[in-house]
């Protein structure tokens, strides 16, 4: 049965730690707000949902999604203007990767007005917590895993869905480097590359060491197969500026995360007439390309950062570098833009973003 309506019970703290704060050092993810919301899926439904203080839970120690794996999250911001106006940008986006991630790993879908409203809520009681400071914003953290207390390999019966919030200032400061990857791969074709599932990144983490102990920030990781096409970076999808197209790697195999990010980036460069190329991208292109001056801009693009500059590139024993941030007129105007828009101060043309 698809329940679009649930309650959502609000209990709320009667001791604020917004206090505490120290707004002018923020460390990604590690200051969360005063509230969580909760939402258990049992009896083949899913039960009311609860906002709650913000706190620890507790774990049976065979709860399956420790043992199994089925697990999975979402990201994604609120943003507040300058006449404190709180907008979340693009959650139906989200609900529907949800959607997708909750199929390929056998777990129980949230209709996506559902899973808007439970965002949307959340952020309206803590919306105090969402800093109006230039780059800054509330990144807000759906996640759903496996409950039962049961050994043994088959679909959870009961789960739980829970989002919390952090206020966070911009997450890459810098221009990042990153590793062309041929040995160890992300994601394979058939398998799970496609859902935002916890054990992809899990399964990075072992390679991403490697690359950060030669001094990368990150992977660029190639296809499974061959290791001859880029697909996309840790936590980004990657895009290029090809003799003035924007190019970057086609989501048609399943092994490619489909970021609101990078298709937002897409429709904004259609909308002001740039050609865009969906396609494979092979390592040679890329290579030859940043050699030769064809490749004059290359950035990730993700909600954690928006747009992160691209500007070494590890490829064997080779470090390539690309044009200096400021040569790259395509991706400062986009970053930008995407920016003015999120925070209000460009008109939300596309109706992407959803006020609070
Ligand atoms: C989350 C994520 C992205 C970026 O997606 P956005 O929706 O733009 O935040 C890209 N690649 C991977 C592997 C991711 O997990």
């Amino acid at each position: 049965m698809l329940q679009d309506t649930i309650n959502i019970k609000v209990n709320t703290t009667t001791k604020s730690r917004i206090s505490e704060v120290n707004w002018e050092d923020l460390p990604f993810g590690k200051v969360f707000a005063d509230h969580m919301l909760l939402m258990e899926y049992k009896d083949g439904q899913w039960q009311d949902a609860e906002i709650v203080p913000f706190g620890e839970i507790g774990f049976h120690p065979a709860t399956s999604a420790i043992h199994y794996g089925q697990s999975i999250f979402e990201g994604l911001k609120a943003y507040k203007n300058q006449d404190g106006e709180v907008r979340i940008f693009r959650p139906d986006m989200n609900a529907k990767r949800f959607i997708e991630s909750c199929e390929r790993m056998c777990m129980p879908i949230i209709p996506e007005q559902l899973f808007v409203e439970c965002v949307r809520k959340l952020v309206e009681v803590d919306q105090n917590w969402i800093p109006d400071r230039e780059g800054y914003s509330l990144y807000i953290r759906p996640f759903m895993f496996a409950t039962d207390e049961f050994v043994g390999i088959r679909p959870s019966e009961t789960y739980k869905f829970m989002i919390f919030t952090c206020p966070v200032g911009s997450y890459y400061s810098e221009p990042v480097r990153v590793k062309i990857e041929e040995t160890y791969t992300r994601a394979a074709e058939g398998g799970v590359g496609r859902a935002k599932a916890a054990g992809n990144y899990g399964a990075s983490l072992f390679p991403a060491r490697k690359g950060q102990a030669e001094g990368f920030h990150q992977m660029l990781w190639t296809d499974a197969k061959t290791h001859e096409y880029i697909e996309e970076s840790g936590t980004m999808n990657v895009m290029f500026v090809i003799n003035g197209k924007l190019v970057t790697p086609s989501e048609e195999s399943d092994t490619i995360l489909r970021g609101i990010t990078k298709r937002s980036v897409i429709d904004v460069a259609k909308h002001w007439g740039m050609e865009v190329e969906e396609r494979k991208v092979s390592v040679k292109e890329i290579v030859e390309g940043i050699r030769n001056g064809s490749v004059t801009e290359c950035f990730g693009a993700g909600t954690a950062a928006t747009i992160a500059h691209i500007i070494k590139m590890g490829y064997r024993d080779e470090v390539l570098d690309l044009n200096p941030v400021e040569n790259r007129p395509f991706s400062m105007k986009m970053s930008q833009y995407l920016d003015d828009l999120k925070a209000g101060k460009e008109q939300d043309v596309f109706g992407w973003t959803l006020k609070v």
